[in-house]
This record gives C-alpha cells, structure tokens and sequence, in this order.
C-alpha cells in the first residue's frame, strides 16, 4: 500500500492539533508535522477531524438479520419464543451476510475493530475479511453442564481457534458464553485451550441479577470468587456487562487485569440493569464500550454507545461530574488494549484505525469542544474509515461505492427473509 497523508486535518491526539498525517506501512508515520512532496495518495483534510477507531469490544455481528424482529418482550420470553427459533435455523451463509452487513455498519459509525461471539466462524471471518475490518472472533461454545458436549464443543473450538490464527485482521478468542450455560470444567478447559494457543478468552458475566443469584445458590459463593479460584480470571479475558457485582469482585476483576465490555443500550432495552461506571474505573478496571448484537440494541453505533453510557450514569447515579472523555477512552484505547493492540491512538507508531468525520456537518457546528460533539452530537458524519492504513468508507460509502454498499444490503435482507419465514 503506497503513503497517505492527510493534509491540514484536525487530529484528535493527546491534545487535539492541526497539522498532516503520514500514514505509511499500516502505521501512523507523523503526525501534526507538516509533510512536503510526499508521493502517494493525498486527501484535503482541511474539513475534517481524524478520530482514532472505535472498537466494538461485544457483539454477536450476524444478529444484525434479526434487528426489529422481536421487540418490547421479556427477555427469556424474548429468547425462547423468538430468537432461539431462529438461530437453529441458520445457515453458515445467514452468518456471512448477517456479519457483512454489521461490519459495513460499524464501519460507517466509525468503528474498526469489533469482539465477536456467534457461529460459524470461519463464515465470521470470512465476512470480516472480506470487508476489511478488523475483529477477535470468539468461537463460542455452551456444554450445558454435559461432559459429552463439552468434548464435542471443545473439538470444534480448538479447529476454530488454528484456523483463525495467523490471519491479519483477526484475534483469535475462545468464547465460552456464560456461567449459566458453560460448567466450571469448560470455563477451565477454555481458558487453556486460550493459553495453549495465545487465544484471547470472551465471556458473558453477571448480566442479570437473576443469573448470579441462581449461581450462588448453586455454588455457595460470588460468581467472580468462584472464577478466581479456578484461574479463569486473566489478562486475556474480557467480559461482557458485568453489572450485578459487588465492589470486593470488581476489585478482584482490576487486579487480575480483566476487561469489562459495558453494553449500556443492550442493558436498558432488556432491562438487565445499570453498570458500576465510577466503581470500576475507581478499582482501576479496563472498561471498554460494546453494542451487544442488533436484536437487543438495535444499532451498532458506538458513536450512540458512548452517549447513552454517559448519560446513564448521570440520570441513574447522579454522578454529575461524569465525563465524555470517560467513555471516549473505552471506546477506543481501552477497546484496543483488551485486544493486545497498540490501537486506539492517532500517535506515532500505533496501527493507522482512525476515521475522518465530516466538520461541515450540522452535528459538529460549531466546534467548541470536538470531544464533546463526537460523543454527544455527532452522528451520520464518518466520511473515510481507514483499517490498517487502508480505506474501507471513502465519501461515505462502503468501498466508496454505493452498489457494494446496496448489494451487502440486498444479501442481508434475503436471508433475514430466508430466516423469518
Ligand atoms: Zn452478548
């Protein structure tokens, strides 16, 4: 891939400046110096802001076929008579037209790197792959508590698992779903397969009150205790929603050098509860900000992510004083460092995952605080979004071109049919 440089932008670095930026070998080569005769292609910046890359850090990509299909439910209601219906009839290439379709959604919001846990991987990374994102694809897995599922799934993860290795855009993880459906036993045999395998480990954690209350009945102590005592708690683990925790677990979760993926909208439209924000970030936890997947969100916009987790905090826990920056920093470098990335930064030397937003656009006018506009105000405004180095939206559209856009659109749609019938 040739240089790009970005002439006269406004860069949102450690202190926002204006200024080019060199993106040379999937890298950020300088920024804010001014670069003269640079061959390669160059883009007038002048009415744009670069932003580092949003990272999606939980989602379930392919649920995309089935947003707006079940709403305003009870969630077992919601799962049993709904969703799960329709999950057994997918097909590996549901997965892939469901996974192309979020990934040119994320995109356009500005997203770059999203976690991911559904089936069929390799149809997952085929998708990400093919759109030129990037992603950690979880091979998820339940045993449901039996020794010959366990086997079984534990076969298909480790196959998972090589074939997701060693491919550029993608982070292997081994995903056991949750502790209401995965035993402790394969919550272990997870976390060794990950390590085996410099895997990653993505998990569902203390979602709703009712899951750990029926846990810790079953097993006499605090879900997190009990995941500590096996070892499952690590630097490569990163759990999803994590809100029904008392302050002693979240300080276990900081110390061992776990992620938390707050799924603000996927926790409001399903009632499952409000997240600790200040309590983790006092215990000094790596939150991160996820979507969830499109059934129980219904957009994967980390851009209205970022709004409604600030916002929550400030209506639910009064926390007046809660920052955007807060949320900014979770959706980006925190996002990237869950995923072992040197991301999530428009720095010298870290991985070029940024996006060029429109400044001319009504949500950025005026611009008396650029942080403040992205997280709360900015919406259709992503122009460019550059995924190692290379750009995947150009004027606004997916590969810059309308028809490739339509035509992600077109495959969705029939195979939402296809499932819906
Ligand atoms: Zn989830």
């Amino acid at each position: 891939m040739e240089p790009i440089l970005i002439k006269d932008v406004l860069i949102m670095a450690e202190n926002t400046l204006r200024g080019d930026l060199l993106i040379e070998h999937s890298e950020f080569a300088g920024v804010g110096e001014v670069v003269r005769d640079k061959s390669g292609i160059v883009i007038d910046g002048r009415n744009y802001a670069a932003v580092p890359g949003f990272a999606n850090a939980h989602t379930h990509a392919a649920m995309t076929l089935f947003r707006g299909y079940a709403e305003d439910m009870p969630l077992m209601e919601w799962l049993e008579n709904k969703i799960w219906p329709l999950e057994k009839k997918l097909k590996p290439k549901h997965v892939y037209a469901g996974t192309k379709l979020a990934c040119v959604e994320m995109l356009k919001t500005g997203c770059t790197v999203f976690t991911d846990m559904y089936f069929y991987a390799e149809e997952i990374a085929k998708a990400v792959e093919d759109c030129g994102i990037r992603a950690c694809i979880s091979s998820a897995f339940f045993d449901f508590f039996s020794e010959d599922i366990l086997e079984e799934s534990m076969k298909r993860v480790e196959k998972d698992i090589k074939n997701l290795s060693n491919r550029k855009l993608i982070i292997p993880a081994v995903g056991p779903h949750a502790p209401y459906t995965v035993s402790l036993e394969g919550l272990n045999r997870a976390k060794e397969v990950a390590e085996e395998n410099n895997a990653l480990l993505h998990f569902h954690l203390a979602e709703t009150e009712k899951e750990v209350k029926e846990f810790e009945k079953k097993n006499g102590k605090k879900v997190v205790k009990v995941l500590d005592e096996i070892g499952f708690l690590n630097k490569r683990l990163t759990v999803a929603h994590a809100i029904w925790l008392e302050k002693e677990e979240i300080r276990i979760l900081a110390e061992r050098g776990v992620s938390v993926a707050h799924c603000p909208v996927s926790n409001m439209k399903l009632g499952s509860g409000v997240f600790n924000y200040r309590g983790m970030l006092e215990a000094g936890v790596n939150v991160c900000l996820g979507t969830d997947g499109a059934a129980s969100n219904n957009s994967l916009s980390i851009l209205e992510e970022m709004k409604f987790a600030a916002l929550l905090q400030k209506v639910y826990r009064n926390d007046l004083e809660f920052k955007a920056e807060y949320v900014f920093r979770a959706a980006t470098e925190n996002g990237y460092r869950a995923l072992k990335l040197r991301g999530g930064k428009i720095e010298k030397g870290y991985i070029a995952d940024f996006a060029l937003y429109n400044l001319n656009s009504v949500s950025f006018c005026p611009n008396h605080n650029l942080l403040a506009n992205l997280v709360y105000s900015a919406s259709n405004s992503v122009v460019y979004t550059f995924v190692n180095g290379i750009p995947v939206v150009e004027n606004g559209y997916f590969m810059g071109d309308v028809e490739k856009e339509l035509k992600v659109m077109e495959d969705a749609r029939k195979a939402a049919e296809e499932l819906c019938q």
